[in-house]
């Protein structure tokens, strides 16, 4: 299995919300990054996300702009899979879907060395059913990222049931070198972070949708209740309702009724009413 050290090239797989975080991460930690998408105006969306990001870090003081042009020159975006081989480890951030997933994992198993480890950041996927697309399903494991991805610290090490010890240590050691702090789980539906938040976010939805008190009360009240940052229908448009409706889905079909999905985020996504990223979920925005 090959290791990294700072000379290292992080494939990235998808330009979206979470892609572009983890390539923009990875490139203000001084690797070089080819980040791939299907579409070329996805991945320009992808790379102008990251600029943009990257100028609020000026902005805060937190990085230079030569930081932040060294930074954007790392970075090369393409849709040809075949700039993937460049790799020394591939982190797979496209939709959660697992013929999608599956798909990308047998591309990716063709074109990198044998020797590099494939991630996926899979909200609630199986990582074993991923790796099963892969003739290496001992060098495959979820490495979880949080969104948005520059500003969390956390990332969630999934252990698929093949995953090599090796491979558990160097997911977390690379999630270390991008800045970050980790925790481990199983492969078990929704892993740690969305079996419980999830639910919640779900639960929030519900009370809404049965008048229990207005948006904005519930999100108040979680916020002052638990002290937390964001209640349940901020969260949920920020993360995009999309992912909430695909991961609860998941978790439904895994361990039942309890996770079913609540009715209004289900009419949301079928209006394409998607959170922030389109501009109106359960708020709206510029
Ligand atoms: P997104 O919809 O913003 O982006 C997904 C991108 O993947 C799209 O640009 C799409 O064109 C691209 N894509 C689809 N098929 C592809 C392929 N074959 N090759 C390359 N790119 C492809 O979604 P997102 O929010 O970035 O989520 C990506 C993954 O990260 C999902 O598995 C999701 O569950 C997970 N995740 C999301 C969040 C979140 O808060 N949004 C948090 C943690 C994990």
């Amino acid at each position: 299995m090959r290791g990294i050290d700072e000379t290292a090239t992080v494939g990235v797989v998808g330009a979206g919300t979470m892609g572009n975080g983890i390539a923009q991460v990875a490139a203000t930690n001084g690797y070089d990054v080819v980040m791939r998408d299907i579409e070329r105006a996805l991945v320009e969306d992808g790379l102008d996300a990251i600029d943009e990001s990257l100028g609020q870090f000026v902005e805060r003081d937190e990085l230079t702009a030569a930081e932040k042009e060294a930074t954007l020159d790392r970075i090369t975006g393409t849709t040809e899979l075949s700039d993937l081989a460049a790799a020394d480890v591939i982190i797979e951030a496209a939709v959660e879907k697992m013929h999608v997933k599956q798909e990308v994992f047998a591309d990716l198993d063709e074109v990198a060395d044998d020797d590099v480890v494939l991630a996926t950041n899979t909200s609630t996927l199986s990582v074993t059913s991923i790796a099963s697309a892969t003739d290496r399903p001992e060098q495959v494991v979820g490495l979880h990222f949080m969104n948005p991805v520059p500003l969390m610290t956390g990332v969630e090490v999934v252990t698929g049931e093949r995953t090599a010890s090796e491979t558990t240590a160097f997911a977390h050691a690379l999630a270390e070198s991008l800045g970050k702090e980790t925790w481990e789980s199983d492969d078990k539906p929704g892993f740690v972070s969305n079996r419980i938040l999830m639910p919640w976010l779900n639960e929030g939805i519900r009370a809404f949708d049965e008048g229990v008190a207005t948006k904005a009360d519930i999100d108040r009240g979680m916020k002052l209740g638990t002290n937390v940052p964001m209640g349940p229908l901020e969260l949920a448009d920020h993360i995009g309702l999309d992912i909430c409706l695909d991961a609860t889905e998941t978790l439904h079909e895994e361990l039942g009724d309890r996770y079913k999905p609540a009715y209004l985020l289900r009419r949301k996504v079928e209006a394409g009413d998607l959170g922030k990223k389109t501009g109106r979920g359960f708020y709206e925005y510029e």
